[in-house]
């Protein structure tokens, strides 16, 4: 009989963009409970510029990508790649996925990971029909966010390309969309620096290496 586990599937490689500032357990609690529900040997965690014409992050390139490197040093399952901060320009994560995919050839499974927020808006994003062409969407729930999308254009588009069959992601190089069932975890980078700002604890909302760091670079303090 043919092991089916999903473990014994080809690989999915599997990316995680975000500004980080600051990672916390929001990102990485409930993107390990994906990675053990749909089998994922790891995950890249891809940290990212912010166009110019947005609220900038507070902590510098350099240092979001220490903090996520802090966070995941003693978690095998975590990688980070950090190829869009190396770049003097924001990138589209659109553009990102299709040089990912240019690497790995047409037929290797690729997914790009969200938070359910991010899903809810999706249709903000560059050329965002075009995401599922290259990349699966894996989806993570948030707490506080509905599950209905914000137009009905974008979930007309979901639900043609929702899938429950986790085989798919892994059969497939591209072209689907799934919803994990991954703990809620109310933790948000914003709560993350208006507690600093306020001189408040942020034991046990991200890894206890970060929060050292955060301190000794002086970080989200005015
Ligand atoms: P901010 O509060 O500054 O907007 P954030 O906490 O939302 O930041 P980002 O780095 O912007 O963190 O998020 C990167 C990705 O992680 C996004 O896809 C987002 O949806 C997802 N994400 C962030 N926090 C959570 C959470 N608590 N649960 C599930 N997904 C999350």
């Amino acid at each position: 009989m043919p092991d089916t586990t999903p473990a014994s599937l080809a690989p999915v490689d599997a990316f995680f963009g975000g500004t980080f500032d600051p990672i916390h357990y929001g990102h990485l609690t409930p993107v390990a409970a994906l990675a053990r529900q749909i089998g994922l040997a790891s995950v890249t965690l891809l940290p990212n510029n912010v166009p110019p014409h947005r609220p900038q992050p507070e902590a510098s390139a350099r240092q979001r990508l220490r903090m996520v490197e802090l966070a995941i040093a003693d978690q095998p399952l975590f990688r980070v790649d950090d190829r869009e901060l190396q770049r003097e320009t924001p990138s589209y994560t659109i553009e990102t996925l299709e040089t990912l995919r240019k690497e790995r050839g047409a037929h290797a499974s690729l997914a790009f990971i969200i938070g359910q927020d991010s899903l809810l808006s999706l249709y903000k994003w560059h050329r965002w029909e075009s995401l599922l062409d290259v990349c699966h969407l894996l989806v993570c729930a948030r707490p506080g966010y509905r599950q209905q999308l914000d137009t009905p254009q974008l979930q007309a588009w979901f639900e043609a390309h929702q899938t429950t069959d986790v085989a798919q992601l892994a059969m497939r190089p591209a072209g689907t969309i799934f919803l994990a069932d991954t703990p809620l975890v109310n933790v948000s980078a914003t709560e993350i620096r208006r507690r600093r700002h306020a001189g408040q604890s942020c034991d046990h909302l991200l890894p206890a290496a970060v929060e050292r760091f955060i301190d000794s670079q002086g970080l989200y303090r005015e």
